[in-house]
């Protein structure tokens, strides 16, 4: 594929992106105050949407990065999910997660016997949670909105919510997945600019080559992008350790 085909791929992500945003705000916010009433969870503690096993990485926004990094940075890594590689070897990723323990079901690094060390000061994808309003494949690959994670999988349902409490979850919900897809265009924005003036393409030859060299336990380079730019660090997959700034 050509450097200009490869970068054509940011650029379609980017307005994939920006039409899922358009698409996520004209949603009818009615609907989604229905569906959360209509479901009616609530938490029973059982502690397993705070594992990868069964809700994969915590995404954090940047504000929420940054107090996690100051406060506890061993806690904070980059989202396990490599975006783009370019001719050099460099995987780049949209932000941050928090890191897990290394216990058999990989629970947040807060988790700390079924209880969240850090309940007052959760993240945001922890406090709607497990509503959301984004777009995903189901088991047959068809595309749709999806509202709840984990349905009938976890807590109990049918629990009375009323009207105005739903509503004031909805408005969340939104305002969230709002700032995630502003937060994805940003980093698709800035790793195209960032390629244009360094002379850099993704390449998915080298993408794989990476994947493989990490599989043996080799290190390799991560840019993450956080606050407008990229900070730099270093994964073998099993250790991830932050170098600095670009
Ligand atoms: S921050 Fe707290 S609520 Fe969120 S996943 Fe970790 S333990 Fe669970």
């Amino acid at each position: 594929m050509s450097p200009a085909l490869q970068n054509d791929l940011l650029t379609r992500r980017l307005r994939e992106r920006e039409r899922e945003k358009e698409a996520l705000l004209k949603f009818p916010m009615e609907e989604l105050v229905d569906i959360i009433m209509d479901v009616g969870f609530s938490c029973d503690l059982c502690a397993r949407c705070c594992t990868r096993a069964f809700n994969g990485h915590v995404l954090l926004l940047d504000d929420e990065a940054a107090w996690i990094a100051d406060w506890d940075p061993a806690a904070l890594e980059p989202v396990p999910v490599f975006d783009f590689c370019d001719q050099e070897g460099t995987f780049y990723v949209s932000g941050y997660t928090i890191r897990t323990l290394q216990d058999r079901d990989g629970s947040c690094w807060f988790l700390d016997r079924e209880r969240c060390r850090v309940y007052e000061f959760r993240p945001r994808v922890c406090r709607i949670y497990p509503y959301m309003l984004h777009r995903e494949p189901d088991e047959s690959g068809i595309v749709d909105w999806r509202q709840i994670s984990g349905l009938n999988q976890h807590g109990q349902y049918h629990g009375e919510i009323s009207r105005d409490n739903a509503t004031l979850i909805a408005r969340d919900v939104i305002a969230f997945e709002k700032a995630v897809l502003e937060h994805e265009i940003a980093f698709l924005e800035y790793t195209r600019s960032f390629f244009a003036r360094k002379g850099l393409r993704h390449v998915r030859k080298m993408y794989d080559t990476q994947i493989r060299r990490l599989a043996q336990g080799i290190s390799v380079p991560v840019r993450v992008y956080s606050h407008g730019t990229f900070d730099q660090w270093v994964t073998d997959g099993k250790v991830t350790r932050r170098m600095g700034v670009k």
